[in-house]
């Protein structure tokens, strides 16, 4: 086995790593007994820093709130409101504060904010005639002390239950870092839980959909795993090792992330995996780090212990060779994974594989116009289609694949194959499909669709339509002709909503989705809240209006500029 020389190569990517008490690794330090817990609930997690979630990885901590919304949000330092936003999806209502040491926190999902918070807020969304909304907010406006309520939690914007969702962050670089690093812990005596291993056949081919695999059940319990079969297991040639673990701690009963993972070969690390931070622009290589086809067939996630060369995300302290053991001898070696939560807590398992020199391989011969390098900008084109990937989308060499298949009724062109949905993007590439000539007028109504029915939008350019999309796969053109649906819930003409709290209405599109919104209340804009998880859009009655007879009036518009109306009389 081809082991070169592991001092010098540590030594190279110039990273310092240290221990900290619960020997965790960290290449920095961060102040502990700074941050109080937002929260006066004891501390109770239901998601962890950096946790494997869909295209992402967590970025903060999940605090439990019983389940109910309305528990008081503190400033966790002394401070100032930095930045107040309002989204549909996302962290739905959030805070962040600044504070003078350099680090900014996040509190996400709020139910609703402190008094003079929520007055500036509202006067901005007046002002912009816009629920959503993005407010920077200047250092002497609104100072903050530690402990000082701020918010309620809640369950807004794309949270899947009531709780906060709490982060601190490098001010200056945005980055998210591990709450737990600051000495803000979860009581945890459990050690991660194995359950799978995974020994990938790597060669000297990208790794993709084909990529040999081979799936070891492993079993145990507090710290010790083995194979579920005991055997010594073959390896030869380019080898890449991959695990599924998740972690509890001592209060929840909830399956959370593990902090690291390091893999041994022989007593030598050849990597290491640690979520200690990491920037949001890098989040989306999740998908270069787990197991991504995998992922896509089984739900499951097998956290690869090697880099894919085009992964610039940050999680990774050490590596030898992108953790890619090449097994040239005959002789066995002694693979171990140690895993381990923030608290420190391990679990080890530890394989014997025989090595063997592999055979000689002819390379096989790419075609030229269709191998994609990760580290270049790749285009294929057609009379009928463009692909455009921008440098730093792939996150490996890419044997790109491109068919077309046969034009689907009511649709406006062929089914055009991009490779397939297997291979990951770290962001968007360009997609442009040439519409079939009985578009005619209605070319300012084309999207592009995929076939799993996701819609990408898309404009007409130059005679394509041409959309960003996300993924590969298989995709068609589409127009939307149909505005968008407004379904009245509390509110018909002449009703009477004297004893009403609110008026609300269920919206919705067909295809494109709603762009924008705008509710009025005798001709004035009024401000209406549109709740993400419920399609529900609702205005709360305030002291402004007076008692007698109103008129309501709304326009929905969708990203194709499809509009709806809706109009009633109420009397208040
Ligand atoms: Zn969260």
């Amino acid at each position: 086995m081809r082991l070169i020389s592991f001092v010098l190569l540590v030594a190279c990517a110039g990273m310092l790593l240290t221990a900290n008490a619960q020997n965790i690794v960290q290449t920095k330090t961060y102040p502990k007994n700074y941050f109080r817990y937002p929260l006066d609930l004891p501390p109770t997690t239901a998601g962890s820093f950096g946790e494997l979630r869909p295209n992402h990885f967590h970025s903060g901590l999940d605090f439990k709130t019983n389940g109910t919304v309305g528990f008081p949000v503190h400033a966790a330092a002394d401070g100032y409101i930095s930045r107040i936003r309002v989204q549909f999806g996302g962290f739905g209502n959030a805070l962040y504060i600044t504070h003078p040491n350099g680090y900014t926190t996040v509190y996400g999902h709020l139910q609703r904010f402190a008094v003079e918070i929520e007055k500036l807020l509202k006067e901005k969304q007046y002002q912009l005639q816009s629920f959503e909304a993005d407010i920077d907010v200047t250092p002497l406006q609104l100072k903050v002390c530690q402990g000082d309520i701020v918010a309620w939690s809640g369950n807004a914007g794309a949270s899947e239950g009531p709780h906060l969702h709490f982060e601190i962050r490098d001010t200056q670089t945005q980055e998210t870092i591990n709450p737990q690093l600051f000495g803000l812990t979860i009581k945890d005596k459990v050690p991660p839980g194995l359950s799978t291993i995974c020994i990938y056949n790597l060669g000297n081919e990208p790794f993709s959909e084909k990529t040999t695999r081979r799936l070891f059940g492993i079993k145990g319990g507090a710290g010790h795993y083995y194979l579920m079969k005991p055997q010594v297991i073959n390896v030869s040639g380019p080898t890449g090792f991959g695990i599924t673990a998740t972690d509890m701690n001592s209060t929840s009963f909830n399956h959370n992330g593990i902090y690291s993972v390091e893999l041994k070969v022989d007593d030598q690390t050849v990597y290491t995996f640690a979520v200690e931070r990491f920037a949001f622009d890098q989040t989306h290589a999740i998908n270069a780090y787990i197991d991504y086809p995998i992922y896509l067939t089984s739900h499951r996630f097998i956290q690869k212990c090697f880099i894919l060369p085009g992964s610039k995300i940050t999680v990774y302290p050490q590596s030898i060779d992108r953790g890619i053991i090449n097994f040239t001898d005959n002789n066995t070696h002694l693979v171990s994974y140690i895993v381990k939560d923030i608290a420190g807590n391990t679990a080890i398992v530890s394989v014997e594989v025989k090595s063997s020199p592999p055979k000689l391989q002819q390379p096989t011969a790419k075609p030229a116009a269709t191998f994609f390098h990760y580290d270049k900008q790749n285009e294929f084109g057609t009379d009928k289609v463009k692909v455009v990937i921008p440098t730093g989308n792939l996150y490996d060499d890419l044997d790109f694949s491109y068919a077309i298949l046969p034009e689907k009724k009511g649709t406006y062109s062929e089914v055009h194959r991009i490779d397939n949905r297997m291979t990951p993007i770290n962001d968007t590439f360009e997609l442009w499909i040439k519409p079939d000539n009985s578009i005619g007028h209605l070319a300012n109504k084309a999207v592009i669709v995929n076939t799993d029915g996701t819609c990408e939008g898309g404009d007409m350019e130059n005679g394509y339509v041409k959309a960003k999309v996300r993924t590969f796969g298989d995709y068609y053109i589409k127009v939307d002709t149909v505005p968008p649906t407004v379904r009245p819930i509390n509110i018909r003409e002449g009703a009477n909503l004297s004893k009403m709290k609110r008026l609300s209405l269920k919206i919705g599109d067909n295809l494109s989705g709603i762009k924008s919104y705008a509710g009025k209340i005798d001709d004035k804009w009024v401000l209406m809240e549109w709740d993400y998880k419920t399609h529900v859009l609702s205005y709360s009655f305030d002291q402004t209006l007076s008692p007698g007879r109103h008129q309501f009036e709304l326009t929905v518009t969708d990203f194709k500029d499809n509009i709806a109306h809706f109009t009633a009389n109420f009397i208040r």
